[in-house]
């Protein structure tokens, strides 16, 4: 028997629980979120479900940057680099406004580029070889938290100590908790297209980011082995016409946007929840809206909220307080609520309208500025850091552009 609350199946209590099978955690959803929390419980001798509604490899709308903090976080879960294979990298970078070159770096930090297909496919490899239990090709359809269960759309049904939702930003299980995935009015939203290495031959393997490309937003050319992934993406809301954005930038590079198919999705730009989870229950990821309001980087934090949740429940059942595994958690979470909140902060230096040409100008002159932009995506700086980086910068820009930059730039 099952009621509907916003086209979520809430199951109720009259279950037959002798067909259930018995998990101390399940983690719905196998990207990095979910993939890291599997590993991360597995190996600390739970008995893990990692349900998917895929089958891997799957593919995922993503730009596929990997900054070095990310590798850094993936290196502290895992014990070991990600393979050479997956995972390219570029060290130079341009940047532009609406087109108009700002500046170019060679040499001075790098991103790493991957196919989400591919990374993913060997993150979830990892959980499972850690111990996890792939329960694939199977969606979380219907969720009791009274019962601890959660009703795959096959019909099997699973029952958990603690569950963790890891299922992007979508989320059923967030959905289930708050009655929505997320805030319309604050979602970002992202378009893409796989663009062959020969359409654009002039292209030199630099990352580009065009912060004209969208209205509090940019746009991104990554390059990668056979392909360049080309998108803009910013606040939703505030782009209803992202996909004529999307054509102009890709009309900009002389590429005919007919040519390329287009996909979208949407992306947390910088709105965690408050409260990431209930009780049992902890989201990560983009569930949990976990991803940096600027630079729209959200593997890191998906691979460090992952393992953070996974290791508050262990944490919780040794204590014998599973109870206690949401507050653990929320304290673990502390950092990226930190870093998210300190980004929103600057972005009210670079995405309003009036901000733009005066941010244009600072990044075109101030070196300081621009490799603290690139420190941030290394993670080699917190944003914290970039207030003293931009009153140096100040202190030698002159006069009236100094003056306008102080009186507009007061700290949010
Ligand atoms: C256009 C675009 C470009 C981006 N570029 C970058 C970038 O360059 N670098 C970066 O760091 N971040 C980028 N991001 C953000 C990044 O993609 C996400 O933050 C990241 O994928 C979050 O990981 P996750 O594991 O939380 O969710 P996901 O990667 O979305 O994984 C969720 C998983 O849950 C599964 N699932 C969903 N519903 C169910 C269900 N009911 N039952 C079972 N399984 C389910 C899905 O199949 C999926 O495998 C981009 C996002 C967009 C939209």
């Amino acid at each position: 028997m099952a009621s509907e609350t916003e086209g979520v199946a809430v199951v109720r209590r009259d279950t037959d629980r002798s067909a259930i099978e018995p998990f101390d955690v399940i983690v719905v959803g196998g990207g990095p979120a979910g993939a890291s929390a599997a590993f991360t419980a597995a190996r600390a001798g739970l008995r893990v479900a990692l349900v998917d509604k895929a089958a891997f490899p799957r593919e995922k709308l993503c730009g596929g940057g990997l900054t070095d903090r990310c590798r850094g976080l993936f290196e502290a879960v895992y014990g070991e680099p990600w393979p050479a294979d997956i995972v390219g990298a570029s060290a130079t970078f341009t940047f532009a406004m609406a087109g108009a070159p700002l500046s170019r770096m060679e040499g001075y930090s790098r991103l790493g580029m991957t196919m989400r297909r591919a990374f993913d496919a060997h993150m979830v490899d990892l959980a499972v070889a850690a111990g996890a239990t792939p329960v694939l090709s199977d969606a979380a359809a219907a969720i009791d938290f009274s019962d601890r269960l959660v009703t795959l759309k096959s019909g099997r049904r699973l029952g958990y100590g603690h569950l963790i939702g890891a299922d992007g930003v979508n989320s059923v299980v967030a959905r289930t908790l708050f009655g929505r995935a997320f805030d319309p009015a604050r979602i970002g939203f992202g378009l893409e297209v796989e663009v062959p290495k020969g359409d654009l031959p002039v292209w030199d393997e630099a990352i580009e980011i065009d912060f004209g490309a969208a209205i509090w937003g940019y746009g991104w050319v990554f390059p990668k082995a056979a392909s360049l992934t080309i998108g803009v993406g910013g606040v939703h809301s505030l782009n209803p016409d992202m996909r004529e954005r999307l054509g102009a930038y890709l009309a900009q590079k002389g590429l005919d946007p007919a040519c390329y198919q287009v996909k979208g999705q949407f992306l947390p730009f910088g709105d965690p929840r408050p409260a990431p989870g209930r009780g049992r229950v902890l989201l990560a990821g983009d569930a949990a809206g976990f991803v940096d309001p600027i630079t729209g980087e959200g593997i890191g934090y998906a691979i460090e909220s992952g393992a953070a949740a996974a290791r508050a429940v262990a944490e919780a059942i040794t204590a014998g307080a599973p109870d206690t595994a949401f507050a653990r958690y929320r304290r673990a979470a502390t950092p990226i609520f930190r870093a998210i909140g300190q980004a929103r902060g600057w972005r009210l230096l670079i995405f309003p309208a009036r901000m733009k040409p005066l941010f244009a100008r600072a990044f075109r002159r101030a070196g300081a500025l621009r490799r603290g932009y690139l420190d941030i995506m290394a993670g080699t700086r917190e944003y914290d850091d970039l207030w003293g980086l931009m009153a140096a910068e100040l202190a030698t820009v002159p006069g009236r552009l100094a003056r306008r930059l102080g009186g507009r730039a007061a700290r949010p």
